[in-house]
C-alpha cells in the first residue's frame, strides 16, 4: 500500500551522477568563472565532504540533482511575487523525500535526522534558501511526534497523504501574547459532544494558507488547574477546514522568504473531532519534545546550506571582479574574512552533524540533556555562522551585494530566521547557561 522509494531512488540518482561528474564539467565551471563575472554557470560545492556517510551523500547529490531544475532565477521570482513554490514542493513529493525521517511501514524511508538535515541544508545551499527549506520544512519534522504517538488510524490517514503531497501540514506553537514563554500559551480546545472546541490565536504560522493540517499545541487544562506548568497541554492534528465556521487567518508581510506565507491565525470555537488528539490528553509538551531537538537539527543544516550558498557566490565574485587591475579576492582585506567565515560554517557543521548522530543513535547510551545540549548548540552556532557568511557576502560584493540578481541580498535577509526561531539566540544561552555551567535559572 506505501511506496518506499526515497533509497532506491537515492540509490539511482547516485550512479547516474557519478557517471555526469567528469573532470571535464568540473574544468569548465572553473574556466567560465575566471572569463565573466555575470556568469550563471554551475557552482562548486564548498563544503568539505569528508566525514560524511555514504547514505547522505546519497542524499546530498539526489536532492541536489532535484534542485537543480529550480534556479536562483525562480526563487528570486517567488521572493518578489510572494508566490508558494508549489512546483518544489510537488517534486520533492513525488519521490518521496518528505517522508526521508518517517517509518518504512508508513511509507517513508526511514532514514534519519542526519539524512533529513543533510537533505534541508542541500536545499538551502542549492540557492532555494530558507524559503525552499520552509516550504517543506514542517512537513518534515512535525510529523515527528504524530509517527511516534498517532494511533494506526491516524498516521493511515494522514502520513502517506502528507509523504505524497496531497496534504501540507504546518506548526502551530507560537503565540502573540506569550512568545517564547511556551508554557503560558491560551488556545484553548475545551472538551464538547464528539470532540473540543477551539478558541485562540497563534502567530508566525508558516505555509498556514497552503497547509489542509495543522499540529497544533493548545491548552486542555487552565494553568491554574495543573500541578506543573508543562501538564495540561495536549497536541492535535487538526484539519485547516476554511468552509468551517471559527477559523481566519491573515498573511504577515515579512522581510525575507517571502515565497513561503507567515501568518497569524485565529480560532473562535472552531470544532475539532475527538480523533485529532495526538497521544494522551494534557500531555502534549511531553510529545512535542520528541520533535523540538530534530527540528534543531534540521534549522542548524538549512542554516549552513545558506551561509555555504552565499560564501560560494562571493567566493566567485572575489575573484572574478576586476578593481585596480586585479581580482578583487587578491585583497587580504576581501579574502580573510571570507575565509574565516568558511571556518566558522564547518566547526558550525561539525557540531550539527555531531548533534544529528547522537539523536539519530537514539538507543539510550547518551542522556536526554546531552542530546538537547548538542542540538541547541549546533543550531545557535550554524545560525551565528551563516549570518557571518550572508553579511559578509554581501559586502564582499560591494553595490551588486545590494542587487537582487546576485542574490545574497536575498540569502542575508533569511539567514535572520535560524538565530530567531524556533527558539532564539538567547534562550539557547540561558540553557546551556543552566544546563551545563550549572548556573542559576535566568528566567
Ligand atoms: C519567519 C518565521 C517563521 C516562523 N514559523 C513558525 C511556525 O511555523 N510555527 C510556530 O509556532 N512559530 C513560528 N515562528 C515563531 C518563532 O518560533 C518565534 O518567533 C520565536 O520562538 C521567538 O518568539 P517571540 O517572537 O514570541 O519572541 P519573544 O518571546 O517575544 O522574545 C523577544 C526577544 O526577547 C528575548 N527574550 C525573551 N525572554 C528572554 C529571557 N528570559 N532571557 C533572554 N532573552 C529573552 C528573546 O530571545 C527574543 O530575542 C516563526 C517565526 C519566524 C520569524
Amino acid at each position: 500500500m506505501f511506496r518506499t522509494p526515497v533509497r532506491q531512488y537515492a540509490r539511482s540518482q547516485w550512479t547516474f551522477l557519478s557517471r555526469r561528474a567528469s573532470p571535464a564539467v568540473s574544468n569548465r565551471v572553473l574556466v567560465t568563472s575566471q572569463v565573466s563575472y555575470f556568469s550563471t554557470s554551475r557552482r562548486r560545492d564548498i563544503m568539505e565532504m569528508t566525514g560524511f556517510t555514504d547514505e547522505q551523500l546519497t542524499v546530498h547529490e539526489a536532492i541536489k540533482h532535484i534542485c537543480s531544475n529550480f534556479p536562483n532565477t525562480y526563487w528570486q521570482e517567488r521572493d518578489q511575487q510572494e508566490k508558494d513554490p508549489k512546483e518544489f514542493h510537488a517534486a520533492l513529493a513525488k519521490d518521496g523525500w518528505l517522508g526521508i525521517a518517517l517509518p518504512e511501514s508508513l511509507g517513508g524511508a526511514g532514514l534519519g535526522i542526519s539524512e533529513a538535515t543533510i537533505m534541508m541544508q542541500t536545499i538551502t545551499q542549492s540557492g532555494a534558501g530558507m524559503a525552499g527549506a520552509q516550504a517543506i520544512h514542517a512537513n518534515v519534522y512535525a510529523t515527528q511526534p504524530l509517527a511516534k504517538f498517532g494511533t494506526k488510524e491516524q498516521l493511515e490517514m494522514t502520513i502517506p497523504n502528507i509523504i505524497n503531497g496531497t496534504w501540507r501540514t504546518c506548526f502551530g506553537v507560537t503565540e502573540p501574547n506569550t512568545g517564547l514563554e511556551t508554557l503560558k500559551l491560551k488556545t484553548l480546545a475545551t472538551k464538547t459532544q464528539g470532540g473540543y472546541s477551539v478558541s485562540g490565536q497563534k502567530i508566525w504560522i508558516t505555509c498556514a494558507q497552503v497547509a489542509s493540517k495543522m499540529i497544533l499545541l493548545a491548552r486542555t487544562t487552565p494553568l491554574e488547574e495543573v500541578k506543573k506548568s508543562s501538564e495540561g497541554l495536549s497536541l492535535f492534528c487538526i484539519d485547516l477546514d476554511r468552509n468551517q465556521p471559527g477559523l481566519d487567518m491573515r498573511k504577515i508581510k515579512k522581510m525575507g522568504g517571502r515565497a513561503v506565507d507567515a501568518n497569524e491565525v485565529f480560532f473562535d470555537n472552531y470544532k475539532i473531532p475527538a480523533d485529532t488528539l495526538i497521544g494522551e490528553e494534557n500531555q502534549g509538551f511531553k510529545i512535542i519534545l520528541h520533535g523540538m531537538n530534530a527540528e534543531r537539527c534540521l534549522l542548524a543544516g538549512e542554516a549552513l546550506g545558506l551561509g555555504y550558498a552565499a560564501l560560494e557566490k562571493a567566493a566567485q565574485y572575489a575573484r572574478d571582479r576586476v578593481v585596480f587591475g586585479r581580482p578583487i579576492g587578491q585583497n587580504q582585506g576581501v579574502a580573510h574574512p571570507l575565509a574565516d567565515a568558511y571556518m566558522k560554517l564547518e566547526a558550525a557543521k561539525l557540531a550539527t552533524y555531531h548533534a544529528a548522530r547522537l539523536y539519530d543513535s537514539n538507543d539510550g547510551a547518551v542522556p536526554f540533556h546531552a542530546v538537547g545540549v548538542a542540538c541547541n548548540s549546533a543550531k545557535y552556532l550554524a545560525a551565528e555562522a551563516a549570518f557571518t557568511a550572508c553579511e559578509r557576502a554581501v559586502l564582499a560584493h560591494g553595490g551588486m551585494g545590494y542587487a537582487m540578481e546576485y542574490d545574497v541580498e536575498r540569502y542575508l535577509r533569511e539567514c535572520l530566521v535560524p538565530r530567531i526561531a524556533p527558539v532564539s539566540r538567547e534562550m539557547i544561552l540561558n540553557y546551556v547557561s543552566e544546563k551545563v555551567l550549572n548556573l542559576p535559572r535566568s528566567y
